[in-house]
């Protein structure tokens, strides 16, 4: 069963290797394993609903308690320490003409509306505010099938609600696949990639969700908004990139078309070491501008390669690389770049070529593909470490945006250094590293993570994570980078969005919301005030 309070499936563990808990002590210091509150002690605090009754609202406390947050630190901190705002009720519609009957009731009896797929959000885009008004969770996970194929087009349409294992099932049965793995891709769904702009590890192969998203439909409070799966349109402004990343502000996605691709001949995950960040930049950035057929770079600063390898738990493979590397003279400061490849066999083996041949260049030293296997296997099982790290008591949290290359180097500085010491206040240290997962010719996104202590008080591990976060967000914005580059705006980056977009842009997003939502019921206080 899925975690109310953290990741995953609970029948899931990541168990944290004893060498890898005493580096993690060395580094931040000995952590205290915080108290979580238990489901049953906060179900039991739900107050009562305010929501009249309707056939398909659920006021059950535990299901209002698993809709409550979604996996933002500050989400975990809620949830675990019990402080939670909780929906008024849940409902899980099967159909659009239910999705519709829903927006009514919620005009009707004056309730806002929170469009719910997988939950996985980490900026705050579905959790419930305070407020006067009774809040309705809509979770469109009955609404998960494939509703038609276009083989000859490869064009899928599926209802939104599909999470990702269940929309990959069913394109694989018609030899085809999306190519679309976000690392939350066990429960992240169709329509909050869509509402979410969401970027999949293979993004550089496949696309973002933008290239896969051919059209679909929307339910609004002003009514349905249908969008024709065009290969390409001149006719005025698409419609569809209002709709991307619209963050259930503007309706509810009911169907969505996607792109799909015949599943590859080949794939091929591949690691190669560099001795330093400079030159694996270098590389990195050589081999996105030839435009190889890759469907995949992962670029880990020095910090990252290390704490990588500490936290593997596999110290005698770990111990031999890293003797047959040192005779390479790659040691010290060294990075790791793991690359993916997939098609058709002789186009896989000739990239692989170029690519590596790129790489030696710049003295990469290919270790062949027992990391990348290692990458590709446990892509999906990394997220649960994070649980692990928390009933340790250690606090985990990521950030992330995009920037020109001219400018990559020095973002990474910056946003390293305004968390580093960022707790220094408080006497505690914050371990930071930092890779480039999303590549694009012109630039590539940035994914810092970053670790410190929970402190017995959850209100000041809040305190932390807001310090350690306006630190890094003004950083970004003055070094000229997007606020997100795939996880959205939500409630945590709200305040931020006006750098990016300016007062006109935001008096255009306002005025988008209104006119699909005059009343203003759809998902309040998330991407726009
Ligand atoms: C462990 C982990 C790893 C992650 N890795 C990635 C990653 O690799 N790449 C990435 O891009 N993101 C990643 N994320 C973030 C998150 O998974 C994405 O934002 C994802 O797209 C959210 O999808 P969801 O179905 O869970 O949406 P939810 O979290 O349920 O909702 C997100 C937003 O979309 C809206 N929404 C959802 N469904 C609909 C709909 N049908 N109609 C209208 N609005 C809707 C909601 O109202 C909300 O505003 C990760 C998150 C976690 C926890």
């Amino acid at each position: 069963m899925k975690r109310w309070n953290g990741w995953g499936d609970d029948g899931i563990d990541y168990p944290l290797p004893a060498q890898a808990a005493r580096y993690l002590a060395d580094l931040v210091g000995p952590a205290t394993p915080p108290r979580d509150a238990a489901l049953e002690q906060v179900a039991a605090a739900v107050p009562a609903s305010r929501l009249p009754a309707h056939p398909l609202v659920s006021a059950d406390a535990v299901e209002r308690v698993r809709h409550a947050r979604g996996h933002s630190l500050p989400d975990w901190i809620a949830l675990r320490s019990g402080r939670i705002v909780v929906p008024d009720g849940v409902a899980y519609p099967n159909t659009a003409g239910e999705v519709r009957g829903l927006i009514r009731y919620a005009g009707e009896v004056g309730a806002r509306l929170i469009p719910y797929g997988g939950g996985s959000s980490v900026v705050g885009h579905i959790n419930p505010l305070p407020g006067e008004a009774p809040v309705l969770t809509v979770d469109l996970a009955r609404m998960n099938r494939l509703c038609s194929f276009d083989e000859t087009s490869r064009l899928a349409t599926f209802e939104a609600g599909v999470a990702g294992p269940d929309l990959e099932a069913q394109l694989r049965a018609h030899g085809c696949t999306l190519g679309h793995y976000p690392q939350s891709f066990e429960y992240s769904t169709l329509g909050g990639w869509v509402a979410t702009r969401s970027s999949g590890q293979q993004s550089l192969g496949y696309g973002r969700i933008e290239r896969l998203f051919a059209g679909g439909h929307v339910e609004t409070p002003a009514g349905p908004l249908d969008l024709p799966p065009f290969p390409a349109s001149a006719a005025g402004p698409d419609l569809r990139e209002l709709v991307l990343g619209s963050e259930g502000r503007l309706g509810i996605i009911t169907e969505a078309t996607v792109r799909a691709t015949g599943i590859p001949e080949r794939e091929d995950f591949r690691a190669v070491f560099f001795p330093d960040w400079a030159r694996a930049c270098a590389a990195t950035r050589e081999i996105m501008q030839a435009r190889l057929p890759l469907v995949m770079l992962r670029l880990s600063t020095p910090t990252e390669t290390e704490t990588t390898l500490a936290l593997a738990g596999h110290e005698r493979l770990i111990g031999a690389l890293e003797r047959l590397l040192a005779v390479r003279g790659v040691a010290e400061g060294k990075c790791m770049l793991i690359l993916g490849l997939a098609g058709r066999d002789r186009v896989v083996k000739a990239a692989r070529h170029e690519a590596l041949g790129i790489a030696k260049g710049h003295g990469g030293v290919h270790v062949g593909s027992t990391f990348g296997k290692q990458w590709h296997k446990s892509r999906f099982r990394t997220p649960y470490l994070r649980n692990t790290l928390w009933e340790a008591g250690y606090a985990l949290d990521t950030l992330e945006t995009a920037t020109s290359w001219a400018n990559v180097a020095a973002m990474v500085e910056a946003i390293e250094v305004a968390l580093r010491p960022g707790l220094e206040h408080a006497g505690e240290r914050v371990h930071v590293f930092t890779h480039l997962s999303h590549l694009y010719p012109y630039g590539s996104s940035i994914y810092t993570t970053y670790l410190y202590r929970i402190a017995p008080d959850p209100d000041e591990t809040l305190r932390r994570w807001q310090v350690l976060k306006a630190a890094a967000t003004e950083a970004i914005i003055a070094h000229g980078g997007t606020i997100s580059h795939q996880h959205g705006v939500g409630s945590d980056h709200l305040a931020y969005l006006q750098h990016e977009k300016g007062s006109l842009g935001m008096q255009t997003i306002r005025r988008l919301a209104e006119c699909f939502d005059p009343e203003h019921i759809m998902n309040p206080g998330k991407l726009i005030e």
